[in-house]
């Protein structure tokens, strides 16, 4: 049985431009703790706290909504200190927006003993081996403990790998029930912003049918998911599309799990709007710097005597000069610490944070101005410099089915 529709909402989204070409947009998404310009990449802040960034690090570079897990926030701190402090907000004195998953994921991908039934997820505690579950209704109830501005209801992930069909579409329509309960567990509404998800793996008869379902739920926002988990891109791009494609344009679309320019930009043109990935920062603690001429790994020896800073054109505050107030670092210097020092890890954190925030702002005044074709055009000339037969040929394909053909300039 469907809920009834139109339950209350805690967020505004303003649809401001449309690309006149892509299916890009421009919007602002006006949530509890303040105005967020989209499309937008969100950094993850496991255990309520930026690996290398403290938040007011993580505030000047211009992040304004960041995620946290509610797997980690739930064994620790636990619900009951969450609860005692007033939420995650207060916690880690961070006054911008929090986004939180519901905890199934990272339970489904870190506890290999995890089992999924109607009733949720059971596994074992980490901490004593006595047997766990996570259900809709529990996930939820950590989730508005938690008082983050997002919240994800509790999904059944199966690997867009999996060979099982029968296996993805139970989880898909369960995804669909499972919603349900987590709508019905919502305690609040008026002030947390309950996201659906959308699954069906790479099977778009299903993923048209669980679009459907998830749209007349009504939830205030719509997150297309299970993808990112190794799945070729141009089935990726194809999910991506079909599911936009059936979307309420008054209403944000999530894409889980996507942190690689390129696939930022792709996503962005298909139509969705919000972007997750640990992989930005996860990857600045084994020196690997992103910049727009590709992704750099500073460990290199090639950059032991490499003084030039770690992007030439960006202005986060590792990159910029001591003349212009930043800390003029040099990919020597990162080349230097990389390996043995924190400092290392917490200076591109803050670059590749700064990188992909700054991309997503640029992407979005060229909506604004609609030059986002030209915009990706440069773009992937420059990231592959020019030379049109490293582009990757799902990009290629997926613009072209957009109207942009990347190899005219
Ligand atoms: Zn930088």
């Amino acid at each position: 049985m469907v809920p009834t529709p139109k339950s209350p909402s805690a967020l505004k989204f303003d649809l401001v431009a449309r690309c006149s070409v892509t299916k890009a947009r421009a919007s602002i998404l006006r949530l509890p703790h303040g105005p967020v310009q989209l499309p937008i990449w969100m950094p993850v802040a496991t255990q309520a706290s930026l690996k290398g960034l403290t938040p007011e690090q993580l505030e000047q570079t211009g992040c304004r909504l960041c995620l946290n897990n509610t797997y980690h926030l739930g064994l620790k701190p636990g619900q009951a200190v969450l609860d005692a402090v007033g939420g995650a907000h207060k916690l880690q004195s961070w006054r911008h927006n929090i986004l939180t998953d519901s905890g199934g994921f990272q339970m489904v991908s870190l506890l290999k003993l995890a089992q999924v039934t109607e009733e949720g997820v059971r596994f074992l505690s980490p901490h004593d081996g006595s047997p766990m579950l996570l259900t809709p209704e529990h996930s939820i109830s950590l989730q508005n403990s938690i008082g983050s501005d997002i919240i994800m209801q509790l999904d059944d992930v199966i690997a867009t790998t999996s060979p099982d069909l029968s296996r993805i579409e139970e989880a898909t329509h369960r995804s669909v029930r499972w919603l349900d309960r987590c709508i019905a567990a919502h305690k609040t509404p008026e002030t947390q912003n309950l996201f659906c998800i959308i699954q069906g793996g790479l099977d778009l008869g299903l993923r048209r049918q669980c679009c459907k379902a998830m749209v007349e739920r009504d939830t205030p926002g719509i997150a297309i998911g299970g993808l990112s988990g190794g799945e070729a891109k141009d089935a990726y791009c194809k999910v991506v599309d079909t599911c936009t494609e059936l979307l309420p344009e008054k209403k944000p679309r999530y894409v889980m799990g996507v942190g690689f320019p390129e696939d930022l930009l792709v996503s962005v043109a298909l139509g969705a709007d919000m972007f997750d990935c640990v992989w930005p920062t996860r990857t600045a603690r084994f020196g690997n710097a992103i910049t727009s001429s590709g992704t750099l790994n500073l460990r290199h020896k090639s950059y032991a005597e490499d003084f030039s800073p770690v992007d030439l054109d960006c202005n986060c505050i590792c990159c910029r000069s001591e003349a212009d107030g930043g800390l003029g670092v040099s990919r020597a210097y990162i080349h230097h610490v990389a390996a043995k020092e924190t400092v290392g890890a917490h200076l591109l954190t803050m670059h590749n944070i700064h990188y992909l925030l700054s991309l997503m702002n640029e992407v979005r005044e060229a909506i604004l101005e609609d030059r986002y074709p030209q915009f990706l055009k440069d773009y992937f000339r420059r990231m592959h410099a020019g030379n049109r037969e490293k582009y990757p040929v799902w990009a290629v394909d997926a613009l072209k089915g957009v109207g942009v053909n990347l190899l005219e300039q």
